[in-house]
């Protein structure tokens, strides 16, 4: 009996994703995308009011009017979509995943209707350079500083036999001694500060931290509570923001390469 079940299920095809569709997939994260030619003063405007979070707000490049998008406070609610006569669409793929703080916000010249935004890094190039990323083994321990654990709910999918993270030498450990990297999730209760200040040092250097989620990258929905203390950044370095609210495993995925492709190439 149990050779028949074993035998039919070496028939089976493989179903773990490859790493490369997870690349710029963000499939349920519904983070905005914005059509530079459809915005307007007035749809901007609106934009800014119906935000939550303060992730859209106007500002001023020289003389000329601007809209700014601020992944890192995003929380992919869609109330932007509405109002935005189109403007607004849920992003058909996303790669603003494990880069620095500034490189989350996106800028768009609202007289020219143009996007103003440096330029980001090419997933073609990280699909490149995924085998020699790879080649070591990479300890993480997840840290949750105030979450409300549906970022944790995302971060534990990365282990299932779907998306098999440990498949390229990556692993979840349990102490941050044994860790190369610490992913910190939740905006930081102010109960628990001092806790993520001591990990932070008992993890050996070289380290890298990852903050994930929108309340890891800005407090996200928290921010300005009497309770936290803010994003990740507001108690320890980081190396690498991953927003939504959740991410994805495939955003976490694509944050995680990202982060390490920074190290390597710097
Ligand atoms: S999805 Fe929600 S939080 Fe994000 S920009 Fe739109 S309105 Fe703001
Ligand atoms: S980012 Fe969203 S899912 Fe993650 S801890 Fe904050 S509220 Fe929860």
């Amino acid at each position: 009996m149990i050779f028949e079940v074993l035998e039919r299920s070496l028939q089976q095809p493989n179903r773990v994703i490859p790493v490369e569709a997870l690349l710029g997939n963000c499939d349920g994260s519904r983070m905005p995308d914005v059509t530079s030619a459809r915005l307007t003063p007035a749809i901007a405007q609106r934009l800014v009011e119906v935000c939550p979070t303060t992730a859209f707000s106007m500002g001023e490049l020289g003389d000329r009017p601007c809209l700014k998008l601020s992944y890192a406070e995003c929380i992919g609610c869609g109330r932007c979509e509405e109002p935005s006569e189109g403007a607004v669409v849920t992003a058909p793929r996303f790669t603003w995943c494990g880069l620095p703080k500034a490189n989350l916000a996106r800028l768009w010249d609202l007289e020219s209707h143009t996007e103003i935004t440096p330029p980001r890094p090419n997933p073609e190039m990280v699909r490149g350079q995924i085998r020699s990323l790879f080649g070591k083994a990479l300890n993480i321990r997840q840290l949750d500083a105030g979450s409300c654990n549906g970022c944790e709910a995302e971060i534990s999918a990365l282990t299932n036999p779907y998306y098999d993270l440990e498949r390229f030498g990556i692993h979840f450990v349990a102490s941050p001694k044994h860790a190369d990297m610490l992913l910190v999730t939740g905006p930081v209760t102010r109960n628990m500060a001092e806790a993520v200040k001591t990990t932070y040092e008992a993890v050996p250097s070289p380290k890298l931290v990852v903050a994930v989620g929108a309340c890891g990258c800005s407090g996200g929905i928290f921010a300005g509570s009497h309770a936290v203390v803010g994003g990740v950044d507001a108690v320890i370095p980081v190396d690498g923001y991953i927003p939504g609210c959740p991410p994805t495993p495939a955003m976490l995925m694509t944050g995680i390469l990202e982060v390490l492709r920074r190290r390597t190439v710097r």
